[in-house]
């Protein structure tokens, strides 16, 4: 099976992160036979500059054809770009794994959790109103159907680990909402994984106090953002966090920092949260091809990274060397195999 994948390069640090990552993405290909063709597409700041939308639509056609999307961070525009993209292609699984690296200073080793947050529901879906002077009122919205197809993806995802999952909510007080979305999770996977259920506010205490409890993490958009926040930066740091945006027609993979514009131009960006999105991304590949190739490939970059950090010579300044992003991808390069 072929993929297409849109390009995009994004602001800040994006255009050099991608541009300099384009030696690893022709690599894999090279290696693996993969039938991977990339064609680059402009969104973010940098064309609402030029064409006065930060999607225009020439980009919109070609992402519409593509299988899938890789994009750098984007800056002010980000909002416009992936919250656009995550509606309408439905990309309704949000996976956000948290991973410790060799030689990345944290309070916490060994830490390897995912969190798969729900990404369409709960109170971001924007019901929001002023109901009286002083008084506004949020929707929290919660389907059966959203629930189920979330745990749906903790399943699948959970049977490649350690087959272990956590659904994370807060049914004590919102027993109708939260009730709802447990029950699903519970239908869905009970009895096919070691499950147990958590209230958010212990789960948040339990990451900082013991993450290795944790495998997968299934939970509800809201909870699930600020817990993948934490459960990143417990593992490390946000700067080599990938994440992926997953649809039934589409799914989309980007690093989670931003366009870090203080750093812009100058090669020190460090390039791990999107290598470690472009492996994420043939995960997906392997997926829905069943094909070895693409699970080799993600295997052969995730190891590659593993080891360049192990090695600890070629490290970009913010985790503590003193290497450009160049070198740190010209190591990952050369350990890929
Ligand atoms: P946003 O507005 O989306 O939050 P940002 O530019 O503030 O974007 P963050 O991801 O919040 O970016 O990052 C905060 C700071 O962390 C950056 O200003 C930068 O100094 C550093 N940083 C982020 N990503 C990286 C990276 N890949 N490599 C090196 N440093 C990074
Ligand atoms: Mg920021």
């Amino acid at each position: 099976m072929s993929f297409t994948v849109a390009l995009i390069q994004g602001d800040g640090i994006g255009p050099e992160l991608v541009s300099k990552s384009k030696i690893i993405l022709a690599k894999l290909n090279e290696l693996y036979g993969l039938p991977i063709n990339y064609v680059e597409v402009e969104a973010g700041d940098r064309a609402l500059a030029k064409y006065g939308e930060a999607l225009p639509k020439e980009s919109l056609k070609i992402i519409d054809k593509a299988d899938m999307i890789l994009k750098g961070p984007v800056g002010e525009s980000a909002a416009d770009v992936v919250v656009k993209l995550r509606l309408m292609y439905d990309m309704y699984a949000n996976l956000r794994p948290a991973r410790s690296l060799p030689n990345v200073e944290s309070k916490f080793s060994n830490v390897d959790i995912l969190v798969v947050r729900e990404n369409t529901e709960d109170l971001y879906k924007g019901f929001e109103y002023i109901a009286a002077d002083g008084v506004a009122v949020g929707m929290k919205i919660i389907t059966w159907k959203a629930s189920v197809r979330i745990a749906q993806v903790a399943l699948n995802e959970a049977l490649k680990r350690k087959k272990k999952v956590t659904c994370v909510h807060k049914s004590n007080v919102m027993r109708v909402t939260d009730g709802l979305f447990a029950e699903a999770c519970r239908s869905v996977l009970k009895g096919k994984v070691d499950y147990s259920e958590m209230y958010v506010d212990a789960a948040a205490a339990n990451l900082v106090r013991n993450p290795n409890m944790f495998d997968v993490i299934v939970t509800e958009n809201v909870y699930g953002d600020i817990l993948s926040d934490e459960a990143g930066q417990i593992a490390g740091s946000l700067g080599i966090s990938p994440s992926a945006n997953i649809g039934d027609k589409k799914s989309l993979f980007e690093p989670v920092h931003g366009a870090a514009f203080d750093i812009a131009g100058k090669n020190i960006a460090n390039p791990t949260a999107f290598l470690l999105s472009v492996a994420m991304m043939l995960d997906r590949m392997y997926d829905l091809s069943k094909e070895d190739r693409y699970a080799k490939a993600a295997d052969a970059l995730r190891n590659a990274i593993y080891k360049v950090y192990e090695e600890k010579k070629y490290l970009t300044p913010d985790v503590g060397g003193n290497s450009t992003t160049d070198e740190l991808i010209n190591a990952i390069s050369r350990y890929l195999s």
